[in-house]
């Protein structure tokens, strides 16, 4: 099979280029037709030696997951299908806003965390999306949404933002999810800010450690709970990395992040995280932790047996936290018309192994 250059972050493109004779600066050249102007194909990159076009479609070729759902809601939400491999497909969503776009996308088949109100969880796990997978999202989105230019060209984009939202936990498919992050930054591919660039994790400790280090993107950490014995429940995975870790990780990560905050997602449950109570513990346990909160009224999908909390008591939430200086927004339900919104992706898993287990038995890096 010829080798899928979608695969590849700029340095890695250019070290490929190196083994075949060819010059760093053509890696560059290619990666920005690739990314910057959405070019599948290597007879149109005009700039480059005719032999090296050759050469390139001979043994090489970019190849995205094949879209094979495209829905748009009324208010403008866009959610792609996009079909991964025999059997199993994955969702990527678009959400425009006045003055800024954001795309969300998944990095798994499913989910093996088992958060218990998310339908990707409940989905079951199935693989780790690959590096080209996770990049084609945003290739093919870009394309779609006419949002290509050509190298040095300035102006407005319609994707301005990414976030790792999707199905999936993005920090548990940390190797081929950095090199996608790297293209997202690089100037000869997406070249977006650290700062409109968001990963999201429900809590993998090591992994938050290793971002840290390697390309500290701004980062989302789904809470939900304010003491372990109710996250244990929620958000399982905090039964091996428990909130006092959880917390000592993310003050760690703002001694690199281009934010100075971490978001905290918190997905409001009727009679279950959303009293009075809650909102003060959870003011408590940030207490050293610069943060803002996005509360997410919950999202219902088939067979769940959580409920949304009224408009009353998600706004009572919400000032609680607003009365202790902790800035607190409440997520905009986008596109639920077409279960686009958080929460509700669900694509089409195969095989679904649950590794629930397994995840949690293994042991921190
Ligand atoms: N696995 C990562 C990325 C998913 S982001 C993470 O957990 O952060 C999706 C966000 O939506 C997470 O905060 C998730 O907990 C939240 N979510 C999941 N199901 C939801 C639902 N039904 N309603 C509202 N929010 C939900």
């Amino acid at each position: 099979m010829k080798e899928n250059l979608l695969a590849y972050d700029v340095p890695t493109l250019s070290a490929r280029f190196a083994q075949w004779g060819e010059k760093p600066f053509r890696a560059r050249q290619v990666a920005s037709w690739i990314h910057r102007r959405g070019c599948d194909d290597f007879e149109q990159m005009t700039d480059v030696a005719k032999s090296l076009r050759v050469a390139l479609s001979d043994r090489a070729e970019i190849r995205p997951p094949l879209p094979i759902r495209d829905e748009t809601a009324r208010d403008g939400t866009r959610k792609w299908l996009f079909a991964v491999d025999e059997g199993n497909a994955i969702e990527t969503v678009f959400i425009p806003e006045e003055g800024r776009g954001t795309l969300c996308v998944s990095t798994q088949v499913g989910c093996a965390l088992d958060c218990a109100f998310c339908a990707t969880g409940k989905q079951g796990f199935n693989r780790n999306l690959t590096t080209a997978e996770i990049i084609g999202q945003l290739w093919h989105a870009k394309r779609a949404l006419g949002d290509v230019r050509s190298t040095g060209e300035a102006g407005p984009r319609v994707i301005s933002n990414v976030v790792l939202m999707g199905m999936g936990e993005p920090l548990a498919n940390y190797e081929n999810l950095l090199p996608a992050l790297r293209l997202m930054l690089d100037d000869h591919a997406y070249g977006l800010s650290r700062r409109r660039v968001t990963v999201s994790t429900a809590g993998i400790v090591p992994a938050i450690e290793r971002l840290r280090s390697d390309c500290p993107v701004a980062l989302a950490v789904s809470l939900h709970a304010p003491t372990d014995a109710l996250r244990d429940r929620l958000v399982p995975i905090n039964r091996k990395y428990p909130l006092a870790m959880l917390m000592r990780a993310c003050r760690r990560y703002l001694e690199a992040a281009p934010r100075d905050f971490i978001t905290f997602e918190y997905a409001l449950l009727e009679g279950v995280n959303d009293g009075d109570e809650h909102a003060r513990q959870v003011i408590r346990l940030v207490a050293d932790v610069p943060c803002k909160f996005n509360l997410i009224p919950f999202n219902p999908f088939p067979g769940t047996l959580y409920r949304r909390p009224s408009l009353d008591r998600i706004r009572r939430f919400q000032e609680i936290l607003m009365a202790a200086d902790i800035v607190t927004t409440v997520r905009k339900t986008r596109g639920d018309a077409i279960e686009a919104a958080c929460g509700q992706l669900a694509g089409r898993v195969r095989d679904k192994t649950r590794r629930t287990l397994a995840v949690l038995a293994e042991s921190p890096r």
